[in-house]
């Protein structure tokens, strides 16, 4: 037997990893608990690195999830600049960038995706940047900075949650800001198209220049560094810094290269499982097998169920019920809340009043409620969750009269 017998290894120390470790240790694992990251710092929080931490509104330090301390305390060994190189399915072992191999009795994988980059003309130029990690939200924050200073304008590929968040942020500090968005409307794949024109506005009426409907075909660049971006109706939009916001791609080179099924992302069941019972995915690496194909869902939400999950499984206690997936967004004075799954709906039905700032959009699928979507609505957010999570679905009339409340429409 080796010393390390009895160990549960966790490969990647952010959002499902830091939960599927305190999840085994408050749920009795007895064996050691090691949790591998190959950044040199965390776990920490991501979404403020496009938002408050951005802004200037929080400090760094609070950004840290859990102190080295605290989780010593759990009995948790945090290994920071680890990165695992590969699996040994045959051995339950992984082997870590140094050559030097870990055994575990269970393995949770938990490594995140990485920012996709784009492949254009110029792409490679100083000041052509992503966000994903805490390392490149501080190189962002400086090129701001700079961008503020120069008066040198931003520019975001990709009118995504990410791209839009940072175009906010970067208003606040004072930074000219162009948007330019491939598909015809923004939050394409997230929002119906109602939302997506309120949010076009929304960042028109700050003075973000929003194109929709156009590609970008080359970054043009000056002595090494970016000067603007070109776009397929001929026009240039003038840079001093871009940034890439097309989406992040699921680490999954591990479990692929152990012969674990990728979508791409790693496939899962619903209890976070894969085909190997002693390997479970959690978090934004993972995509969970559904009727006809897989879903894939990167939320702080999604991270901590399937953490709890993979915790469960390897302690062979039964998982709790799934709930209501749910996630935000701050864009301005804009707090987005979505709860449940909106894809495929058919029908939007609008609760309040969007000029006034604050809604909420219903999606239903045929006549069944599948997520609501509200605006500064944090009350029809909370009432949307308990309604889903009871499948409950409310009359489109009733819920579209607001002076009827949500919370009797529960029967
Ligand atoms: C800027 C930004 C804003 C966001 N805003 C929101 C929001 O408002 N609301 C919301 O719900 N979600 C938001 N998200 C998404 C949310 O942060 C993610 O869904 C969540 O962090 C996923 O957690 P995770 O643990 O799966 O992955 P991660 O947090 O990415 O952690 C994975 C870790 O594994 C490490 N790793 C990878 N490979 C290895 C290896 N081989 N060995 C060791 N370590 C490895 C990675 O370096 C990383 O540290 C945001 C994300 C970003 C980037």
């Amino acid at each position: 037997m080796s010393a390390d017998d009895g160990a549960a290894l966790i490969v990647g120390a952010g959002q499902a990893g830091l939960q599927a470790a305190e999840s085994l240790r408050a749920g009795g694992w007895s064996g050691p608990v090691v949790l591998l990251g190959d950044e040199d710092e965390g776990p920490y929080h991501r979404p403020p690195l496009s938002k408050a931490w951005l802004a200037r509104e929080v400090e760094a330090a609070q950004l840290t999830m859990r102190a080295r301390a605290a989780l010593e305390r759990k009995g948790i060994e945090l290994r920071n600049g680890t990165a695992v190189r590969a699996i040994r399915r045959e051995r339950h072992a992984v082997e870590l960038a140094d050559g030097s191999e870990l055994r575990y009795r269970g393995l949770v994988l938990a490594t995140g995706a990485t920012a996709r980059r784009i492949d254009l003309p110029g792409a490679q130029a100083r000041g052509v940047v992503v966000l994903r990690t805490l390392a490149d939200a501080r190189h962002l924050a400086a090129a701001l900075e700079g961008c503020a200073t120069s008066g040198q304008p931003l520019v975001i590929i990709g009118g995504g949650f990410i791209g839009l968040e940072v175009a906010a942020t970067a208003r606040k500090l004072g930074v000219e800001v162009a948007v330019v968005e491939a598909a015809p409307r923004l939050l394409a794949g997230a929002l119906p198209p109602q939302l997506s024109e309120w949010y076009a506005g929304l960042h028109a009426a700050h003075g973000v220049r929003v194109s929709c409907g156009v590609a970008p075909v080359a970054i043009e660049t000056a002595d090494g560094a970016v000067s603007g971006v070109a776009l397929a109706d001929g026009s240039v939009l003038p840079a001093g810094l871009v940034l890439v916001g097309v989406g992040a791609a699921p680490n999954d080179a591990l479990a692929r290269e152990a012969g674990l099924e990728c979508a791409p992302g790693i496939v899962v069941d619903a209890q976070a499982r894969t085909a190997d019972p002693a390997i479970y995915a959690a978090g934004d690496c993972a995509v969970r097998r559904v009727d006809g194909g897989v879903l894939r869902l990167q939320s702080v939400f999604n991270a901590v169920e399937q953490g709890k999950l993979a915790a469960a499984g390897l302690l062979g206690q039964s998982p709790t019920a799934p709930g209501v997936p749910w996630f935000w967004s701050d864009q301005f004075d804009a707090r987005l809340q979505v709860a449940g799954l909106g894809g495929g709906a058919d029908a939007v039905v609008l609760r309040g009043d969007p000029a006034g700032g604050a809604f909420s959009a219903f999606l239903y699928r045929g006549d069944a409620l599948a997520a609501v979507v509200s605006i500064n609505a944090p009350q029809d957010h909370m009432a949307a969750r308990k309604l889903l999570a009871a499948g409950r679905s409310p009359a489109p009339q009733r819920v579209a009269d607001a002076t009827l409340p949500l919370a009797a429409m529960m029967t």
